[in-house]
């Protein structure tokens, strides 16, 4: 039997590989799975916006890739909340064959990515000590180093180290029991445990599985935030596992004192080793890339490598997207990709893919415009109320729109070199306000709208 979420999941890291990084992080991604109704896979989309982008843009390719997966699943469907009592009755646990030639990760632990490992990891001054710390556990586990925990920005290689070490434990302890976690799969079982009413021991069973591991990495923690119940159940988990001497591994977009948790989780989080990753210098972006090229086994000049270095600077997965962009634009022409000119047209493509995904330009515009602001204001340093305003609410969109794929410290740039403690604050200030005071609330629908129907 396969539960909805592992099916969802094994259809996920099937699509990762087939649309851009940028649609799968803000469109694929965003799904949640219902269930399945006969031979057809529900998702639920937030939004009806969402709903229509995937419709229109992914959805064949989605269907493809659930197809390739799990041949009985021949359909899918996307909906939003509103359709949801009209869906009928589906199964979210269903007896399913996965297609023969597919690899699949269906397994609880050892779900490691393969090309995750340390030496395919580049190291420079901006990941070094992230990186050391990561090899000191992997060859000797809840001894020295416990809890690690690793916090930077999005697509900056936390993942990465994370399967790296799970990689090297399985290499080199096989007998120990290791366990990755993204902090939302621990979060939904905690609440199917929870609301499990067909199985007694659900919660029971939740809870040995987490409390009888070896070695737990918990990706993305500060999705933690405002999810008091789980907090609680993972303060439980953590202390088990830590006066056993077991091996505890975080990561997260940032600090555990920033992170938004109970005081005495944020305290265990913060006992053992800090160690944090910048964005890389230009160096070691050039490097990167030639890792990334070696392993596709192709061989890029170090003038094309250069051009999409300088070109994105704080987002290696955006990086490699545009590095794919051009291997597979140069394959699709029949052209050779260091030639000059077929990365020109290849990176033009690349922009014009992304007309239709929102950007910081869109959301800072139509706030202009709705609040009739001009545009350096609005980013710059004024204080007075007609301008903190709209610049907040402007911060709150950008952090709820384009979620984690823009770092809070590239927000506080963009707004004129501002502190991302001070993005944090806008944005948290405007969420609380959209549940109070209807004239902002109904601001932010606005913008929101405005930029949707753009
Ligand atoms: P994060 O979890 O911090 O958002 P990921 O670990 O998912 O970032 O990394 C995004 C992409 O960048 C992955 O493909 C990863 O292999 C690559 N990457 C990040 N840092 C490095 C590095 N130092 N060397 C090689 N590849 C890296
Ligand atoms: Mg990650």
């Amino acid at each position: 039997m396969l539960k909805i979420n592992q099916i969802w999941k094994n259809i996920l890291l099937e699509t990762e590989t087939k649309v851009s990084t940028l649609a799968f992080d803000l469109y694929v991604n965003s799904l949640q799975p219902v269930g399945i109704y006969r031979d057809r896979l529900i998702l639920l989309s937030d939004t009806r916006a969402l709903k229509n982008i995937v419709d229109h843009n992914y959805k064949d390719v989605l269907k493809k890739c659930t197809n390739a997966v799990f041949p009985s699943i021949l359909d899918i469907e996307i909906i939003t909340e509103d359709e949801l009592p009209n869906v009928g009755k589906v199964e979210q646990e269903v007896d399913i064959p996965v297609s023969a030639n597919y690899v699949n990760d269906t397994e609880d632990n050892a779900n490691f990515v393969s090309q995750y490992t340390f030496e395919n990891f580049v190291v420079g001054k901006s990941n070094e000590y992230a990186h050391a710390v990561a090899r000191a556990v992997a060859e000797n586990p809840g001894s020295k180093y416990n809890p690690v925990f690793i916090w930077g920005g999005v697509g900056l290689g936390k993942t990465h180290l994370m399967h790296a070490i799970g990689n090297s434990l399985l290499r080199n302890f096989p007998e120990k029991k290791i366990m990755y976690v993204t902090c939302d799969q621990f979060v939904n079982e905690f609440i199917e445990s929870l609301h499990d009413t067909t199985n007694a021991n659900a919660m029971k069973n939740f809870r040995a599985k987490y409390r009888k591991l070896d070695v737990l990495m918990m990706d993305d923690v500060q999705f933690l935030a405002n999810k008091e119940g789980t907090q609680e159940e993972m303060f439980h988990t953590f202390n088990e596992l830590y006066l056993a001497d077991k091996q505890i591994i975080l990561s997260s977009d940032r600090p555990p004192k920033e992170i938004k948790i109970e005081e005495r989780l944020k305290t265990r989080f913060a006992t053992g080793v800090i160690a944090d990753i910048q964005p890389p210098n230009l160096e070691t972006r050039i490097a990167i890339l030639q890792k990334k090229c070696n392993a596709k086994g192709y061989t890029l000049n170090i003038k094309v490598l250069g051009l999409i270095a300088e070109k994105i600077t704080n987002n290696i997965r955006e990086m490699e997207g545009m590095l794919n962009r051009i291997i597979s634009y140069s394959t699709l022409v029949g052209g050779d990709p260091n030639d000059l000119n077929i990365v020109n047209d290849a990176l033009r493509d690349y922009a014009d893919s992304s007309n239709d995904i929102i950007t910081i330009d869109h959301i800072v515009n139509a706030t202009c415009e709705y609040f009739r602001v001009k545009r350096e204001d609005l980013i710059g340093k004024k204080k007075n109320k007609e301008i903190v305003v709209p610049r907040q609410i402007c911060i709150y969109l950008i952090c709820d729109i384009l979620g984690q794929s823009v770092p809070l410290v590239s927000i506080g740039e963009y707004f004129g070199g501002r502190d991302h403690t001070t993005v944090m604050h806008a944005r948290d200030k405007i969420s609380e306000e959209c549940k109070n005071n209807d004239v902002i609330a109904a601001q932010v629908k606005d913008i929101r709208d405005k930029i949707y129907n753009r």
